[in-house]
């Protein structure tokens, strides 16, 4: 007699009684029941109860005669925390200090530990710290219970250990079937006891599935794969060859949380109709999703790019009638908000800052953004009880919720937040409140489908599976570690720390054998056809997995032969699959996808076969990339590395009626194809700030502040250019402050530390200006010279040889170094590599000083400023920390190069050469190099070709000038 027999005989000795079939679970027993029915027809007087559900049931009336109320266990959790802090307080040197418990891990683990020592029936008297091994553990455990026993009383609460106080025992003839558990405590034996008496019958399971007899008649299928992934894969393909109904599957998943995702993802993919007797997590539905988003939200410092992330996945909304989801995105981009708090309401207020166009829709978002931020705490005062709640209202107004797994998730959040509410949570900082409530969220499941249902596969835990009676049973996951169940001593309560505490306190070791015995004779409920699978390849961990020992043993069992070992098993199993499964030929393959589509056309009788060709015929785009990458590391220069044959680009913006501008020019010498991208495609990455714990002032806005505070003390300290400086400290100081002051207003900082540190180092680099200004004779005269006609058109310059060229521009500063003789200076921030005194336009790459001192020169004549001037030098200079006051000055005796030089650039360009840089260095810090991966490296053969010399011959030769 199998189990369903035994249940059934059992009900039928008194059919008129009243039956309550105790089990693990609700849907067990009705799967149980279902089963009896299909075997034996109806049976009647049967109610299947939880023991949980039959205590509350039992104690509810005397609980409230008695004006007690119940303590979930969640809410428990949070009142050992607030008790674990008080302990802290109260003693800062007592095991678990004040410091180390913020982490819920920690907390988590303390509480597991008290409901265990209460399930047992251990009350705090009885615990002796000499009892461990750590004596100060044993009396933080002590204590901890102490207080714990305390808060019950005077809070007149109790948690399920309490609530055998309050049982009756039945007052009816019902006979209560237990169906055999697994690790029963003390308590619950004593509560089931107390309740039934003696009309209490356990139900046993049978034997072991793999040493069961009637178990090896089962038909048998196994198989492994290179992954998770690769055996749900083929799971699926047999399961879709296979004639009979889907929903005579059940799939029981060793490790439930490891596989349940990509089972869901395959199931989707194949159209597949599956039950989940565990659920899914949240972030598969929209409500999960922007649940997590917006927390993760909050502890990233509130950067713009998740809102984008959400309003672009849609499972954010920003209800108004005239803007979408395009307009918020884009007004967020645009905003320059980047991140933090202070800024949304900074920037999206200020008219300044929003540019007329936005304004309006700007105040819009900044009325919803200060709705949220109004109701979320500050500084160390955060709740998770609040900030669920926050969440909860965050749902409800702000998320698209369109199914029932939406609404369901709304109202879980909801509840965990009434739930919390009732007890006094604690304060933390916002980083542990939202890693409490994302644990909170992690938790909640949706689609949960405890009962299979017609026509969809089941798909169960290793600890719910097994009841479903269908014909097919496939079990994922059988590896040897998955499987063994490792035992995981707890550190708070060791064995020996348990068998000296209480006899009643079940030790780690009995209780997973306990697991295991019990798990393995209720898989003895299987019968049909039985598939075993697992991964024999950890890619995560990477590391390989062996099969579970019971594996071999159902193999022993099937074939009868006791001697089988592993290497009888590794035969049998074969070669692993492959989520492209190309190793096995021999088998005739249903296909469910397109990669199996393509792995069966990839495969043929004599193995794999080159399918380029297909690929390339079947995906054109990938096709034009692979002619673009053999064409680029070819020696022959072509259209793929940016030789365009003609100028497509026109010679607009260097020459003729465009200004030209010098960084441009200077650009291209560089790398063409770079300057093809940002000037002719006019390609652009997206700049969208980002949010750096470490960082306040980015590389460029630390320049341009710099730039500012040299201009403003110097125009001081010489009445705008009027008068030789008169140099002062203070002056300066006092200028960085201000200057300083007024970042700050603008761009936030991540932290008081970060700017401070900053702070001080733009000081420092303030004092490297000031002692390379103070012993300088020359007279500094124009600052920010703008080149340009007094109607703010571009300046014509003519060069020798007669060249002429339209030029804007900036100069940082023009000092006087004797009569009529000038020295023009440009400000680097960054260190000095780049400019190596040796070199003079550094292979076309540094043309600025020289367009420049003609550019100033012509304009101190122009304007009649000094009809006699000459600008016989210009420097580099760098007055910072880390240019350490040093400066590179060019003399200006080579100007009849510089026409040549810039006419043999604009030639290049005319023949439509693009061609990326010489110097492999400069993609370094290139925002294109996704785009050009090596592309630069292949070029050194081209250049050196001779197939090529007669195209790149101009370039070459401004290449080679120093
Ligand atoms: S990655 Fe290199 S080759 Fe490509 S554009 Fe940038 S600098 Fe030029």
């Amino acid at each position: 007699m199998d189990l369903i027999d035994r249940l059934y005989q059992k009900i039928k000795e008194d059919p008129l009684s009243p039956k309550m079939l105790i089990v693990p679970s609700y849907s067990q027993g009705h799967q149980l029941l279902e089963r009896i029915c299909e075997r034996f027809g109806s049976v009647f007087n049967v109610e299947v109860e939880t023991l949980q559900g039959m205590v509350h049931a039992n104690t509810a009336f005397e609980l409230s005669r008695r004006k007690m109320r119940f303590l979930e266990d969640e809410q428990a959790f949070w009142v050992i925390r607030q008790l674990m802090l008080h302990q802290a307080e109260a003693d800062p040197h007592s095991y678990i200090t004040h410091k180390s418990m913020v982490n819920p891990g920690v907390v988590r683990k303390v509480h597991q530990s008290l409901v265990e020592l209460r399930m047992a029936g251990v009350r705090s008297g009885e615990i002796h710290p000499n009892d461990f091994s750590n004596e100060s553990k044993g009396w933080y455990l002590q204590q901890l219970l102490d207080r714990y026993e305390t808060y019950l009383q005077e809070q007149a609460l109790t948690d399920f250990a309490g609530l055998a106080e309050y049982c009756t025992p039945t007052a009816d003839n019902t006979r209560f079937l237990l169906l055999q558990p697994a690790g029963w405590s003390r308590m619950e034996w004593d509560l089931i006891e107390k309740i039934a008496g003696s009309q209490l019958d356990i139900i046993h399971f049978e034997e072991p599935f793999y040493s069961h007899a009637r178990f090896s008649n089962n038909r048998l299928m196994m198989f492994r794969a290179a992954g998770s992934l690769a055996e749900v894969r083929e799971g699926f393909r047999r399961m879709i060859a296979e004639p009979e109904p889907l929903d005579q599957m059940e799939i029981m998943l060793s490790d439930y949380e490891r596989y349940v995702s990509v089972l869901y993802s395959q199931a989707e993919a194949s159209g597949v109709p599956c039950t989940f007797s565990n659920g899914l997590p949240i972030s598969y539905c929209t409500a999960g999703k922007a649940a997590l988003a917006i927390l993760a939200w909050i502890k990233e410092g509130f950067p713009v790019a998740r809102l984008t992330e959400m309003l672009r996945s849609g499972c954010l909304q920003i209800a108004d009638h005239q803007a979408s989801a395009v307009d918020w995105i884009r007004l967020l981009e645009q905003s320059g908000i980047g991140w933090g708090r202070h800024r949304y309401a900074g920037i999206l207020d200020s008219r300044q800052r929003m540019g007329d166009g936005q304004q309006e829709l700007g105040m819009k978002l900044h009325e919803v953004l200060q709705g949220w931020f109004d109701k979320l705490p500050e500084g160390s005062g955060w709740r998770p009880d609040l900030l669920l709640e926050w969440l909860g209202d965050f749902v409800e107004k702000h998320v698209p919720l369109h199914s029932s797994d939406d609404q369901n998730v709304k109202t879980a959040i909801q509840a965990w937040s009434t739930r919390l509410s009732g007890i006094r949570v604690g304060s933390m900082t916002p980083e542990w409140a939202v890693r409490y409530v994302t644990e909170i969220l992690n938790g909640i499941r949706i689609r949960v489908d405890a009962t299979p249902k017609p026509g969809a596969v089941h798909v169960t835990s290793i600890h719910n599976g097994g009841f479903s009676g269908r014909y097919r049973t496939w079990i994922v996951g059988m590896d040897e570690r998955t499987w063994s169940m490792p035992i995981m001593q707890d550190p708070l309560l060791l064995d020996e720390e348990r068998a000296a505490v209480s006899k009643h306190l079940q030790l780690v070791r009995e209780q997973s054998k306990q697991f295991r015995n019990v798990r393995d004779a209720r898989l003895s409920l299987i019968c049909g056809e039985l598939w075993l699978s697992y991964a024999s390849y950890d890619p995560g961990e990477r590391e390989s997995r062996s099969p579970a020992f019971e594996m071999l043993q159902i193999m022993r069992l099937q074939s009868g032969d006791d001697t089988q070992d592993f290497s009888a098993l590794e035969r049998v199993l074969g070669q692993p699959y492959s989520v492209m499964d190309v190793l096995h030929p021999e088998e005739r393959r249903s296909t469910y996808d397109e990669i199996d589509v393509w792995a069966q056309y990839l495969r043929d009788s004599s193995g794999t076969r080159d399918g380029w060709k297909a690929v390339s015929h079947a995906y054109p785009a990938l096709a034009q990339g692979y002619l673009g990458q053999v064409n680029r590391q070819d020696e022959r220069l072509s259209v793929y590395d940016g030789w365009l044959s003609t100028n497509k680009a026109g010679s607009d913006g260097i020459l003729g009626q465009q200004a030209i501008s010098v960084s441009q020019l200077e650009k291209y010498a560089a790398c063409g194809l770079q300057y093809y991208f940002y000037s002719v495609l006019r390609l652009r990455p997206k700049e969208i700030p980002v949010f750096d714990r470490a960082r306040w002032l980015q590389a460029d806005e630390r320049g341009t502040l710099l730039h500012h505070i040299y201009r403003l003390y110097l125009e001081e300290v010489t009445e705008f250019g009027t008068k030789p400086p008169q140099h002062d400290r203070r002056k300066l100081y006092r200028i960085v402050d201000q200057a300083l002051d007024d970042a700050a207003k603008s761009i936030p900082a991540p932290s008081p530390h970060v700017q401070k540190k900053e702070c001080e180092e733009i000081r420092r680099d303030a004092e490297v200006f000031y002692r390379n200004e103070e012993g300088k004779t020359e007279e500094p005269c124009y600052f920010e010279l703008e080149l340009g006609t007094p109607e703010g058109e571009p300046m014509e310059l003519t060069l020798p040889e007669g060249m002429r060229v339209k030029l804007k521009g900036f100069v940082d500063r023009v000092d006087r170094i004797g009569p009529h003789e000038y020295r023009i200076i440009d400000y680097k921030t960054g260190n000095m590599k780049k400019y190596a005194s040796a070199e003079y336009f550094s292979g076309g790459t540094q043309l600025q000083h020289a367009l420049y001192s003609i550019a100033v020169e012509q304009w101190l004549h122009l304007t009649g400023k000094d009809i006699e001037a000459r600008v016989t030098e210009a420097e580099y200079s760098f007055p910072t920390v880390r240019g350490r006051g040093e400066y590179v000055r060019r003399k200006q005796d080579r100007r009849e190069e510089l026409g040549d030089i810039i006419s043999k650039l604009l030639d290049s360009m005319n023949q439509g050469l693009f061609i990326p840089a010489k110097d492999v260095k400069t993609c370094t810090w290139c925002k294109y190099q996704s785009v050009c991966g090596s592309h630069a490296e292949w070029m050194g053969n081209k250049r050196g070709a001779a197939v090529n010399a007669a195209v790149l011959g101009s370039l070459r030769e401004v290449e080679e000038i120093d």
